[in-house]
């Protein structure tokens, strides 16, 4: 795909690897997430490379631009697409392999970067196609199942005398929650991609 800012990694390009083409949604071309493109020659490239759509043209996954991303994650041996967005990380799982994010060292990565991110209000994201998963700073995860069209999800955090905690609840996209100030997080902004 495209070669342009934010910088890519020095040593890193797509390859042979074509998996954004399949887990992610191309609106332009009314593709669904987790299915192939039509215009792909997988493991090659696009056939329409000339006229692919802009979010083909414009997309760097988070392998390709991450210095701190390790080489574990290149998207065709992860089976897993990481997309850098205001919200968080998205983790966009080739529904072929539904479970790769359990294995190691991706979970790890991902309950680290879950602690992380909390730090600015963010989330980690797994996405199966439609279905999503938030995975929580204190451990564990929250499966909100399939979103529809209309629906999002928010996160706020919980204070108890045993410590705070994040819950994440799935809600529909015009829930006011969502836009609340020092309420919700992270939740106004819906992947361009789901
Ligand atoms: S997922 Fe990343 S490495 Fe793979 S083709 Fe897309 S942009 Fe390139
Ligand atoms: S149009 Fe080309 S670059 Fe875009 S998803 Fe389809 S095959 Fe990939």
């Amino acid at each position: 795909m495209e070669t342009s800012t934010p910088a890519i990694v020095p040593g890193r390009a797509c390859g042979s690897c074509t998996l954004c083409c399949k887990v992610l949604t191309i609106h332009e071309l009314a593709k669904p997430s987790g299915t192939w493109c039509p215009k792909c020659a997988v493991g090659k490239g696009c056939t329409i490379y000339s006229e692919r759509p802009t979010p083909c043209r414009t997309f760097l996954c988070g392998y390709l631009m991450g210095a701190q991303i390790s080489e574990s994650w290149r998207p065709n041996r992860a089976k897993m697409v990481l997309v850098f967005e205001d919200q968080g990380i998205t983790v966009h799982v080739d529904p072929g392999t539904p479970m790769a994010w359990r294995n190691e060292p991706y979970y790890s990565d991902l309950k680290r970067w879950s602690s992380e991110v909390a730090a600015v209000r963010a989330n980690v994201i797994i996405a199966i196609g439609r279905r999503v998963i938030v995975v929580l700073p204190q451990g564990g995860e929250t499966d909100l199942g399939i979103l529809a069209e209309d629906e999002w999800f928010l996160s706020r955090e919980l204070s108890s005398f045993s410590g705070k905690r994040l819950e994440v609840i799935k809600v529909k996209q015009d829930d006011p929650r969502l836009g609340a100030q020092g309420g919700a997080r992270g939740a106004a902004l819906k992947p361009r991609h789901f």
